[in-house]
């Protein structure tokens, strides 16, 4: 699968992988080795312009998406690679500027572009606008309009946070699992999703979970996909047990893996007895795939593992389009706009960076400039600076631009 290739710097490899190595490197011919300078190798040579479309969003969205910015500026101007970014507006300040979330034109931008970068959207001031118009509203939409139906969450105790976590050090150090959510489906989705008043003084309200074959088909192919690049095992996670989705979703997993991915480990757990292993003995995971619901929780339980909100990128995959062989995609912070912390300098700038660092590995195929930006962060982190939300004792605490210049410079000196 194009681009699906995790961080080498933090992932263990298949014996016999190189990191960062993917056919479809040579197929785009894009970037080349320089001599024998492992350095260069992620050079891009032919100097593609890559089309961004940032959206910051509202809260600390803004603040967290200028250290994007930031990193942005200094590839292009190192000449590493050539990014063209327009800006938008998302959520509460599209609310406040257009009454609507997204408008058609920012719908029409994302589109064309390579990939979107999105910050955070919400906050109390946006709690009474009209339903169809909330903050979220925009996010949901372009989802749906992009056909985002893969989102990858990897969750990563660095190792200088495993005191960070709730779980035990041994527990968490060293953790690398990715969860695959499908996104587009499910019961956040499905029709008739409805509630009736039933006249005696009562209500009724209905959600409906509804998968078809192919949707459990192609989000099954992108987790064995990403399997077959990291530790070759995938858990299908649902609840065979008491839904008729959890039957067809796990006939159909492992109706693809006998056909196309035998050579990947593939174990089923219902979601419930999966989120209990999620917190007793996480490391037995490599990729997770599992529904919109499910994953919803579990991703959130596998971020509390590695220490903070502040700390978890993600990545929402589309198909891959047959004539360009791009795919759609949208890369985000796992957190929200945390207003309680919002113009203060506070935000950990991290799963922001991190989200485009996702952006260079699966939209523009620089698996190593990927593995170079997780190493900064590693190296800023083993050096003690800490953003108030991971502070913990005897380490400096720094506000979000200083550790955004931070992971900046270490990057610099890995470049040099
Ligand atoms: P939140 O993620 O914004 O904040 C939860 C807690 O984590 C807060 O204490 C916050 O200060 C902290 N936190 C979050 N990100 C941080 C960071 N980068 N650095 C340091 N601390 C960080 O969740 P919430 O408080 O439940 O929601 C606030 C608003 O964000 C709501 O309007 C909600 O709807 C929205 N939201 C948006 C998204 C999104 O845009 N994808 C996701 C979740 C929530």
């Amino acid at each position: 699968m194009p681009g699906l290739d995790p961080p080498a710097g933090l992932k263990p490899r298949r014996r016999g992988e190189g990191p960062g190595i993917h056919p479809l490197r040579k197929m785009m011919d894009c970037r080349v080795k320089r001599g024998n300078d492992e350095q260069n190798v992620f050079e891009d040579t032919t100097m593609t312009t890559h089309k961004l479309l940032l959206l910051p969003g509202d809260g600390i969205g803004p603040e967290v998406m200028a250290e994007v910015k930031r990193l942005i500026d200094w590839l292009s101007a190192k000449g590493i690679t050539k990014f063209e970014t327009e800006q938008g507006l998302v959520g509460g300040s599209a609310y406040d500027a257009h009454k609507v979330s997204i408008t058609d034109d920012t719908m029409a931008k994302a589109k064309a572009a390579d990939a979107v970068i999105f910050g955070a959207v919400g906050g109390p001031k946006w709690d009474s606008v009209p339903y169809e118009a909330r903050p979220e509203a925009g996010l949901l939409r372009l989802r749906k309009d992009l056909g985002l139906f893969a989102n990858l969450r990897p969750a990563v105790c660095y190792p200088a946070l495993a005191d960070a976590s709730s779980l035990k050090r041994e527990a968490v150090e060293g953790l690398d699992i990715m969860i695959v959510r499908e996104l587009t489906g499910g019961v956040y989705f499905g029709e008739p999703k409805t509630i009736t008043d039933l006249g005696n003084g009562q209500k009724r309200a209905i959600d409906t979970q509804v998968y078809d074959t192919y949707e459990i088909e192609r989000i099954g192919r992108v987790a064995f996909d990403l399997a077959r690049k990291r530790r070759n095992k995938v858990t299908s996670m649902e609840k065979r047990n008491v839904m008729k989705s959890g039957v067809l979703w796990n006939e159909v997993m492992t109706q693809v893996h006998a056909r196309e991915y035998n050579d990947v480990t593939l174990e089923h757990q219902l979601a419930d007895s999966g989120g209990m292993m999620l917190v007793k003995y996480p490391k037995q995971f490599d990729v997770i795939v599992t529904d919109n619901l499910f994953g919803d929780m579990l991703s959130d339980i596998a971020a509390m593992l590695t220490g903070s909100l502040g700390m978890l990128p993600s990545a929402s995959l589309g198909e891959v389009d047959a004539k360009t062989k791009k795919r759609r995609a949208l890369y985000e912070p796992v957190h929200g706009s945390a207003p309680d912390i919002a113009g203060r300098g506070l935000a950990n700038p991290i799963a922001m960076l991190a989200s485009f660092g996702m952006a260079l590995r699966y939209s523009f195929d620089m698996g190593e400039l990927a593995d170079k930006l997780d190493a900064a962060i590693a190296a800023v982190l083993a050096s003690g600076l800490r953003t108030a939300d991971i502070k913990s004792e005897g380490s400096k605490g720094v506000s979000t631009t200083q550790m955004g210049e931070a992971i900046l410079g270490e990057l610099q000196k890995l470049h040099a």
